[in-house]
């Protein structure tokens, strides 16, 4: 906006003040351009949060160039984190409306792991639709942030301030830009073997259990390693932090009265030289490229149940997508531990933003545990109630495991007791397969 515009919207409100008896006029498409210039960040944490003018900063950012509407901001990390440890309460400005987070720690981490970094999952006092997970470190805070199937992120960037903090985004992921085709008819569930006799038999005992169980259940911790390659690191330095985001995100879903897994993981880049060195290959096979360098006995020294492989690079290969695993029903035991989950960005409309990045996390791990698409296995005698789930509340959403990976996408497995039916029910399937999925390390 430039000054004139400023003096007339000035004037404007000076005439209104004059005039108390007018009634106020609709919002003119002028005003509308002013507020969007005089606006303040989509979120702030009151005397915490800094915006940055982002036409001046000259080094590349970096921001992905599908974000179309995104405000650039710096955050008092310290003070934010007082405010949660203290409280476990964070007041907080959401376009310009006040609300209230409030705050539980999600256990993520092993012992020791990041003991800096902290989780937490909540909702906004009062939005009974509302669902937050966060992760803050001492220098980074990610957060995902759910009103009314509206999701607005924070996000960091590599790039800091003269001051050392780094900068951050905040967004909403409905402007982000759809560009590309789906990729429709990838099947990255790759097992859907033929199942023994006896495999189908544990199967229908499997199914037949739900309400029994119910009753009884208990948290199954499953160990899950977090790999990643040099060139992830390289791109996005607090990448352990996006990650943690990631599996917070998993055990928000998992935590869930009807699933009640809890992923304890571990970050490695132990393997990150190894696997960038190996870029050729990765791109174009990176499940079966990533389970050549992290072997099975690898996974069993670092006591993990399950491995990801979030990797820096976009796979190039039309016969992968963005994520892959060869899942649960994999005739090889050891295969069905691996999953592969791309970080870059892709020419698909998957993109590296935080909402991509996690609904492909969780539809990648979801197959670890049996969850299965929308189709479901559909051979005889198979199970047929782990399928993916589509509903409409007021636009159309699918649950995380539905196939492809859309924007529209949400985080949630399907479920009986929420969005879903006994037949598209990836939570029971889950919450079956769990304890045999925390036995793979034994
Ligand atoms: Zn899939």
């Amino acid at each position: 906006m430039n000054a004139k515009k400023g003096l007339q919207a000035l004037s404007l409100l000076l005439i209104m003040a004059l005039i108390g008896t007018m009634s106020v006029p609709a919002v003119s498409a002028e005003e509308e351009n002013d507020k969007e210039y005089l606006s303040t960040p989509l979120i702030i944490f009151e005397g915490s949060t800094k915006q940055i003018d982002a036409s001046q900063i000259k080094s590349d950012l970096k921001i992905d160039n599908t974000i179309e509407k995104y405000d650039l901001v710096s955050f008092d990390i310290p003070e934010i984190r007082n405010e949660i440890f203290k409280k476990g309460e964070l007041p907080v400005c959401i376009q310009g409306k006040q609300y209230s987070m409030i705050l539980n720690e999600l256990l993520v981490n092993d012992k020791g792991v990041n003991p800096e970094t902290h989780s937490y999952n909540g909702y906004l006092k009062g939005v009974d639709n509302s669902n937050i997970v966060l992760t803050i470190s001492e220098s980074v805070f990610l957060a995902s942030i759910i009103i009314n199937g509206e999701e607005y992120c924070i996000d960091s960037l590599s790039a800091k301030d003269p001051s050392g903090d780094k900068y951050h985004i905040e967004y909403m992921v409905k402007d982000i830009k759809i560009e590309g085709n789906y990729l429709y008819g990838i099947e990255d569930y790759l097992a859907h073997s033929t199942m023994s006799d006896d495999e189908l038999k544990i199967r229908s005992e499997e199914a037949k259990i739900e309400e029994k169980e119910k009753a009884t259940k208990s948290i199954t911790y499953v160990r899950i390693l977090v790999m990643t390659d040099a060139k992830w690191i390289y791109d996005e330095p607090d990448w352990q932090s996006k990650a943690q985001l990631i599996i917070a995100q998993a055990n928000n879903q998992f935590g869930r009265s009807d699933i009640q897994l809890n992923l304890i993981a571990t970050y490695d880049s132990s393997k990150a030289s190894e696997l960038a060195a190996d870029a050729q290959n990765l791109v174009q096979n990176p499940l079966d490229t990533f389970i050549n360098h992290v072997d099975v006995s690898y996974l069993n020294s670092k006591y993990a149940d399950i491995a990801v492989y979030l990797g820096g690079y976009d796979c190039t290969n039309p016969n992968w997508g963005v994520g892959a695993t060869w899942g649960y029903d994999d005739s090889d035991p050891s295969d069905r531990r691996y999953a592969w989950v791309q970080m870059a960005d892709d020419p698909s409309p998957y993109d590296p933003n935080i909402h991509d990045r996690t609904v492909a996390s969780l539809h990648e791990i979801g197959h670890l545990f049996d969850a299965d698409h929308q189709d479901g296995m559909q051979g005889p005698n198979q199970e047929s109630y782990n399928r993916a789930y589509q509903w409409n509340s007021g636009s159309t959403t699918q649950s995380v495991v539905w196939a492809p990976i859309l924007r529209s996408t949400s985080y949630e497995y399907s479920s009986n007791d929420y969005n879903g039916d006994y037949y598209h029910n990836n939570a029971l399937r889950i919450y079956n397969t769990r304890n045999v999925v925390r036995d793979y390390y034994i």
